[in-house]
């Protein structure tokens, strides 16, 4: 552990307090009996390029053992067993964590369930007859889902989907291609978005709708892992959907209305960066204003020097900046506010932050701060790739400009 846990200016410390307690007494342990497993790329992953078996066992020994202590499912909805938790807790918590583990640590990121691959608001939009079964192992933490809202030819513009779903009889058949799908090569489910009105879709008033595949439904194949700067295996894939039948139980919410579902899913990705991405640069800081004070250079620390000192002064404006943002928009959304900008806002500038926090903390680190062991490279990874996945810069510019022509000007 090197960091320790502080949302003290929010209600939730003592949740966080207690995950890093669960963290401490569950996860650590089994990262210390696995370290060769859970750091020799060529045992992290198998021959396909997706988590191994064995790591995949030890991240659903951590899911379960959370979901017993209360963890895993907490923003999941409380008529489901979760504890329905909002926008603020979901940053804090996730700052929370990231803070207190810092980048490039597979176990710790499984004791909250993700919103793409596990319990999630979607849950509760799942047709009751499936509570008992699919429910049950997503809140458990025994089974996982995916997110297939992208395609290849659809990532900003999601409308541009081409997936279709047709009815027949009392099923749909789906047909398409799915493209970086988080976790959709170990999920036993898959949240699929589908075109079932064309003309709506073209109108963006509906016409898309969320299906549930069970991802050994005949039909449903991953296709190929994405692998991304130049790791050996990735946790995105493609994947195809030819001819996939699902009954019509399998619709979640509304025919037609999935579109909707879709943005509430990224809107609480974007609030989920936001802490992800603060929790890492903190600790990015933390290292590097640790090292910069025992390393020297001239006959003095590093951190006398103004070129070095006044880098980690701008990661400390950035943060500060990042976490004030953050929890005024969550506190927004909690109110019921929209807070559209808002939250745009937030997703670029916490994402963009910690993207230039990262490079900052290496660079004063020097050759130190490139290693795998200061860990800083993982983080910077991380960055690199939260300023794309949830929507880019460029898409939250447009959205924030658009709130901006519609006369949205008040902060
Ligand atoms: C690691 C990772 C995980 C992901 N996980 C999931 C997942 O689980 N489920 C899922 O459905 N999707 C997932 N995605 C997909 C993600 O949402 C898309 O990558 C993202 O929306 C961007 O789409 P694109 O990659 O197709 O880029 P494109 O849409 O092709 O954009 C290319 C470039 O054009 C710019 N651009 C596009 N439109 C505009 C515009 N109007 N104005 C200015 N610039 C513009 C973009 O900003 C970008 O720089 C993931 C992506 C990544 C990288």
């Amino acid at each position: 552990m090197t960091a320790t846990l502080d949302s003290a200016d929010t209600d939730y410390t003592d949740l966080i307090e207690g995950i890093a307690a669960f963290v401490k007494r569950k996860v650590v342990p089994l990262e210390e009996a696995n370290r060769e497993l859970l750091e020799n790329p060529r045992l992290t992953f198998d021959e396909k390029g997706g988590y191994s078996a064995p790591v995949l066992d030890l991240m659903r020994q951590v899911r379960e053992a959370s979901a017993a202590a209360g963890y895993y499912a907490m923003f999941a909805p409380e008529e489901l067993g979760g504890e329905g938790l909002g926008a603020l807790a979901l940053f804090c918590v996730w700052e929370g964590l990231s803070h207190l583990v810092g980048p490039g640590r597979l176990l710790p990121d499984q004791v909250i369930g993700h919103w793409t691959s596990g319990p999630s608001f979607l849950l509760g939009e799942v047709h009751p007859s499936l509570r008992d079964g699919v429910v049950q192992e997503v809140m458990s933490g025994a089974a996982t889902v995916c997110f297939g809202m992208s395609e290849p030819d659809a990532g900003s513009d999601a409308w541009a989907m081409s997936t279709r779903a047709v009815r027949d009889g009392d099923s749909w058949v789906l047909n398409g291609t799915k493209q970086w799908t988080s976790n959709s090569a170990h999920g036993k489910y898959a949240f699929v978005w589908a075109v079932t009105d064309d003309q709506k879709r073209r109108d963006r008033t509906g016409g898309i709708t969320l299906f549930l595949v069970p991802t050994d439904t005949p039909g449903f194949a991953v296709d190929s892992v994405l692998r991304l700067f130049e790791h050996v295996g990735g946790n995105e894939t493609i994947l195809s959907l030819s001819d996939v039948r699902v009954p019509d139980t399998h619709v979640v919410g509304a025919v037609d209305q999935g579109f909707a579902l879709a943005l509430q899913g990224v809107s609480n990705g974007r609030m989920y960066n936001a802490g992800h991405c603060v929790g890492m640069a903190k600790w990015a800081l933390e290292e590097a204003n640790r090292y910069t004070t025992v390393r020297t250079a001239f006959g003095n620390p590093i951190a006398d020097y103004q070129g070095v000192s006044f880098q980690l002064a701008d990661c400390a404006i950035e943060i500060y900046a990042s976490k004030t943002m953050s929890v005024d928009c969550a506190r927004r959304l909690d109110r019921g506010e929209k807070a559209r900008k808002e939250l745009n806002i937030v997703k670029a500038y916490t994402t963009e932050a910690c993207f230039r926090i990262f490079d900052r903390c290496m660079q004063v680190c020097g050759g130190m701060g490139l290693t795998n062991e200061m860990r800083f490279v993982s983080g910077w990874h991380f960055a690199r790739m939260v300023r794309i996945a949830d929507g880019t810069g460029e898409v939250m510019r447009r959205n924030i400009a658009n709130s901006l022509r519609k006369g949205d000007l008040g902060f």
